[in-house]
């Protein structure tokens, strides 16, 4: 039998983290943060000295990148030697060079592996910028959560932390491989105006009518 995937995507600082955590409690599902798999990648390749930029040298690290892809209750976690990352990965530095790592199609296709994994075992709520247009093509729960450029900075002002979001967005959405798009079949949900409960309880009742 095979494991329902909700694909959650959209920019940067929509609130789509905060919202897909709670959908995946309310379902009992394991929330799956992929934007911390990238920026784990980015965090190591800068520990490494490796510019982010010199795709030859990035893909060379690649098959010997000490970083495996584990849970915690019903999270996605990422360890480095067993130890579990965390603040590494907001750094500033590494939101500046997440998205040139994330351009890389051979850093894709190895993280879209690990992502498919979880969902063999197990129904997921997975978050990121191509989950319903590459990752889970097939999935009827596809949801494209945005919202205005202004609150969206808003949000990561008021959450203490500076980050690049449109220059992020800019380069997500032009990239050659799975770039940021909304799928075809996505419902869009525009939260500027809503609270954090009124745009859980729309996909939530979405998913549930879907699952009936
Ligand atoms: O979601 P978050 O903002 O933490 O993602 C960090 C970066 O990781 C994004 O700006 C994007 O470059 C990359 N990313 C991606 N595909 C995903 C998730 C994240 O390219 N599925």
């Amino acid at each position: 039998m095979s494991h329902p995937a909700i694909a959650i995507d959209g920019p940067a600082a929509s609130g789509k983290s905060t919202v897909a955590k709670l959908i995946a409690e309310r379902l009992g599902y394991t929330f799956i943060n992929t934007g911390a798999m990238y920026r784990a990648i980015t965090w190591y390749v800068l520990t490494q000295g490796i510019d982010p930029a010199d795709t030859a040298s990035v893909n060379q690290l690649l098959p010997s990148i000490p970083l495996s892809f584990g849970k915690d209750g019903s999270r996605s976690t990422v360890l480095y030697n067993g130890q579990v990352l965390n603040t590494e990965l907001t750094t500033q530095e590494v939101n500046d060079h997440v998205s040139t790592i994330a351009a890389i199609p051979e850093v894709r296709s190895l993280l879209v592996e690990r992502q498919r994994e979880y969902n063999t075992r197990e129904a997921v709520v997975m978050e990121g910028r191509d989950i319903g247009t590459v990752v889970f093509p097939d999935t009827p729960f596809k949801y494209f959560v945005t919202a205005s450029e202004e609150v969206r900075a808003a949000r990561r002002a008021a959450e203490g932390l500076t980050d690049s979001i449109a220059e992020r967005d800019k380069k997500d959405s032009s990239r050659a491989t799975a770039p940021l798009t909304q799928a075809a079949d996505a419902k869009l949900v525009d939260t500027s105006d809503m609270t954090i409960e009124e745009v859980v309880d729309t996909i939530v009742a979405d998913i549930t009518q879907k699952l009936a």
